[in-house]
Order: C-alpha cells, then sequence, then structure tokens
C-alpha cells in the first residue's frame, strides 16, 4: 500500500525569516494529517535551523542535493552524514535544474543516490524529459534511459526505499502542467520499468511523485491517477496556502 507523499523543494528561494515563518505556519496547519507523508526541502543553509523547527512535527525536512563522498577536499559540497546530523530525512538527487545547469549526469545521480541510502536517508530522483524531446516522441526512451542509469545497481531493497519523481522539464517553473492522462502514463511506464529490472511487487511498492506546476486547484484531479503517489512541488511550495491547499488535497484522495 502506497502512502501519499507531497515535497516542496524551494530551490534557491525565501530568506532566513520568512523560511523560518513558513515552517512554523506549516507545522500549525497540516498537525492533523496523518494520511499523506510531507516534507519541506529548503536551501541547504537552512537546514540546521528548520530542523529544529520541524522537530517532533509530522513534516520531514529534505535536502536539495547532496554530495557523493563522505568527507575530504570537496569545496562548497555537503556530505549525506551532515545533512543526517541536522536532521535531514530526504535528499532530492538528480533535479532537471542540476542536470541542465550544473551539468549532473546519470552516474553522478546514480553515486549521489548510492551514497544516500548508505546513510540512511531517502533519496527522491528526479527524471524527465524536455519539450524538444517530447515533441520528438522520445518521452519514453529519455525517462527509461535516465531511471536506468540513475538507479544503476541498487537491490530490490535500495529501491523500495527510493522514491522517485517524474518531473516533465516543460512543465516546471512554466505554469504548463502536464494533463493527468500524460502523467499517468509516464508514472505507469516507469513502474514497468521497475518490473522489468526487480519484480512486480517491488514496482508495486516504489512511490513515484509527479512535479511539475503543481498547485492547489489541479492536484487533486493529478493526485488521483492510479500510479501518482504524490507531488514534488516547487513554486506552490513557497507560500504557505498553497502548499497546505496540496496536501489537503491528497488527504480527501482514496485509491
Ligand atoms: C520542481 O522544481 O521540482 C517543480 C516541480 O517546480 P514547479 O512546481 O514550480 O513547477
Amino acid at each position: 500500500m502506497r502512502r501519499l507523499f507531497i515535497a516542496g523543494n524551494w530551490k534557491m528561494n525565501l530568506d532566513r525569516g520568512h523560511s523560518l515563518s513558513l515552517v512554523q505556519g506549516l507545522v500549525e496547519s497540516l498537525r492533523g494529517v496523518s494520511n499523506v507523508d510531507i516534507a519541506v526541502c529548503p536551501p541547504a543553509v537552512y537546514l540546521g535551523e528548520l530542523g529544529k523547527a520541524l522537530h517532533g512535527s509530522n513534516i520531514g525536512l529534505g535536502a536539495q542535493n547532496a554530495y557523493s563522498k563522505p568527507e575530504g577536499a570537496f569545496t562548497g559540497e555537503i556530505s549525506c552524514s551532515m545533512l543526517k546530523d541536522v536532521g535531514c530525512r530526504y535528499v532530492i538527487l538528480g533535479h532537471s535544474e542540476r542536470r541542465a545547469i550544473f551539468g549532473e549526469t546519470d552516474q553522478m545521480v546514480n553515486e549521489k543516490l548510492h551514497a544516500v541510502l548508505a546513510a540512511g536517508l531517502t533519496p527522491i530522483v528526479c527524471v524527465g524529459e524536455t519539450l524538444q524531446q517530447r515533441e520528438n516522441g522520445q518521452t519514453q526512451q529519455v525517462v527509461r534511459s535516465q531511471c536506468v542509469g540513475s538507479l544503476a545497481g541498487l537491490s530490490h531493497d535500495q529501491m523500495l526505499k527510493t522514491v522517485l519523481a517524474y518531473e516533465p522539464v516543460w512543465a516546471i517553473g512554466t505554469g504548463k502542467t502536464a494533463t493527468p492522462a500524460q502523467a499517468e502514463e509516464v508514472h505507469q511506464d516507469i513502474r514497468n520499468l521497475l518490473e522489468s529490472h526487480f519484480s512486480r511487487e517491488t514496482s508495486q511498492n516504489v512511490i513515484i511523485l509527479y512535479g511539475g506546476s503543481v498547485k492547489a486547484d489541479n492536484a487533486q484531479e493529478l493526485l488521483s491517477e492510479p500510479n501518482i503517489d504524490g507531488a514534488l512541488v516547487g513554486g506552490a511550495s513557497l507560500k504557505l496556502d498553497s502548499f497546505e491547499g496540496i496536501v489537503k488535497a491528497a488527504t480527501s484522495i482514496k485509491k
């Protein structure tokens, strides 16, 4: 039985004061939610302080990135054990912005994934096609190849501990959401791929989020699709009302 999961990716937004008041507002307003898993992924510099503010709440803390090596001369990087130390439970990996702007490859994502799992954190691995790839009819091929490369070498158990996020690049931050049918088609195909690489049982138990302009008013129809298990939310996670609205939409869904 897969639980719905809503995670907010704040990216490089919000200052310290706004971060803290958003987290305090979310703790208060989402206190009663028990049938949906919730996480926020703030900028790394605020993780420690926000981890304390979230302590004892039903909202998990996540990082937006991690490095694959445990320690050493890697200026500017943050290890998985450091993230764990400040209260992180989740780490987003391979977001399309990291792939496009910072040159992250499937192999780099894969190395990070193994490090995140070894540290006992839950990875959220992002995959998704560009508009051009979709228009060229390459969506399935691109998403499958990102999954195969990013997930290489995982055991069944590790696959079950990994969350996937299908995020069509053309829908991120653009206001253009994939239709529920478009998203469901890719989610179903990812599950088919997982079945062929792992097992039917594993494929049926992996959480696969959708991301790309999810808002309070389109969440319900997306999350009602049988293979969509939640949302990775960018812009709409930066405001209390909109993130709360998405989580509340998720609480009302029966699958
Ligand atoms: C994201 O960056 O993961 C994302 C889905 O952004 P947005 O919701 O703003 O499209």
